[in-house]
């Protein structure tokens, strides 16, 4: 039985045991396929009422809390990664609305979004803008009653098939040091370019794209917010998501941990199970640990957010320890399949190990989360 903090996770974790296994061979299906966007999962998963499941019930979410939210993401990362971020990338893209929109704003992008209706993106980094995300060099010139916004963004999760942005750029009002906005853009206006980004070496049929952006007008109202906080309201959305991310890693720990069980048990070598070896069993013992430590790290952070505290020090920590446990836990795994672990036709490992990788890589780098712990502790 998987450790809870709260009585409110053991109905989401049953309802994932019926719904987890029905993806998991569709996930094996795409992931042999082209990069593509997986339309008949999304649709799936929005279905069960999963796409918009944080977002408030009034906006046509389920309205469940973090902690609830990230036990759904742990689940279905431990049946299938990519799923997870066919179910979590709209409720990112969709959190500035919720926080920093008008109630027009919140009406129109919201309630089609969490029902799975429309596809959102958040647009925050460009090539020349990773890390470093505040160095924004799409630019929004005011013209009359409208914005005229040229440049481009890359690594946008549903870029490719996005009905509309939330794009962060700056605005150029005349200022010497313009801060970076918030824009709401239509994924299909006049200017608006779209692409899957090819060989993705993991999480493949949950699609990444590129975009530019090539004198695209929408009108000033379309300004999300206030103007030059855009980053701000980045950084929060960045906050929650990176606790999605250390649920995301725990799922696919867990499942490391389970699948290397079974295997050693039944995999004999020199006559008895491969798990006699003290060898392999120092590895599930190693790997346990981890799994425990990333899934409580995750829910601390859950239930800071759940009540309303500054959280972003304990999403860093949770997203940091999460992913590199999930590293590990996968390498570990595919060395204990050996060769079984390598090929993807024999077991599951080699596309957990794919889809793994990223995790140290989106919502901000492992190093960039060791400076925002650092910088917690540091400062003042
Ligand atoms: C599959 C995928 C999906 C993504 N989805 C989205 C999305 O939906 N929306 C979005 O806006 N972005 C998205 N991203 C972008 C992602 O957040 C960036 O890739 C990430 O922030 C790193 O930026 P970069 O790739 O440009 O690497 P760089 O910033 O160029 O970093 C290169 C290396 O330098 C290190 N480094 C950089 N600066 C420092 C520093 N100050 N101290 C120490 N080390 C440093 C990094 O840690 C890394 O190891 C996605 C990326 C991927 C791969």
């Amino acid at each position: 039985m998987t450790y809870n903090v709260s009585d409110v996770q053991q109905p989401i974790r049953d309802m994932m045991k019926e719904f987890g296994p029905k993806l998991e061979p569709l996930g094996r299906k795409h992931d042999q396929q082209p990069d593509a966007f997986a339309h008949d999962m999304f649709k799936m998963i929005a279905d069960q009422g999963l796409v918009g499941f944080v977002v408030p019930k009034e906006l046509g979410g389920g309205g469940h809390s973090n902690l609830e939210y990230v036990t759904m993401i742990e689940e279905l990362a431990y049946y299938d990664a990519p799923s997870s971020l066919l179910a979590a990338v709209s409720q990112l893209a969709v959190h500035s609305i919720t926080y920093f929109g008008s109630d027009e704003q919140r009406k129109k992008y919201i309630p089609p979004a969490a029902k799975g209706e429309q596809i959102p993106a958040f647009a925050l980094t460009e090539p020349n803008a990773g890390s470093d995300a505040a160095n924004q060099q799409t630019v929004a010139k005011i013209e009359g009653d409208n914005f005229v916004i040229n440049g481009e963004k890359i690594f946008i999760m549903h870029g490719d098939v996005c009905n509309f942005m939330v794009l962060f750029c700056k605005i150029d009002d005349g200022s010497e040091r313009p801060r970076v906005s918030a824009i709401m853009v239509p994924g299909d206006a006049p200017g608006v370019k779209k692409w899957a980004l090819k060989q993705k070496m993991g999480m493949k049929y949950a699609t990444t794209g590129r975009i530019t952006l090539e004198n695209v007008t929408v009108p000033t109202t379309n300004l999300l917010g206030e103007k030059g906080r855009g980053f701000r309201y980045a950084m929060e959305t960045l906050d929650g998501a990176r606790v999605g991310i250390a649920a995301q890693s725990t799922g696919i720990a867990a499942r490391a941990l389970d699948e290397s069980i079974k295997y050693a048990k039944s995999r004999e070598q020199f006559g008895a199970p491969i798990a006699k070896l003290q060898a392999i069993q120092w590895m599930i013992a190693d790997m346990s640990v981890r799994v425990e430590a990333a899934r409580l790290l995750t829910y601390k952070a859950a239930q800071m957010q759940d009540a309303g505290e500054r959280f972003g020090l304990q999403a860093a920590q949770a997203k940091l320890y999460a992913s590199e446990a999930a590293n590990f836990c996968v390498d570990r795994a595919m060395q204990i399949h050996g060769g079984y672990g390598y090929i993807g036709e024999f077991s599951i490992i080699e596309k957990l190990y794919r889809d793994q990788r990223v995790s140290e890589i989106y919502e901000g780098t492992s190093e960039v989360q060791r400076l925002v712990i650092a910088n917690n502790y540091l400062r003042g």
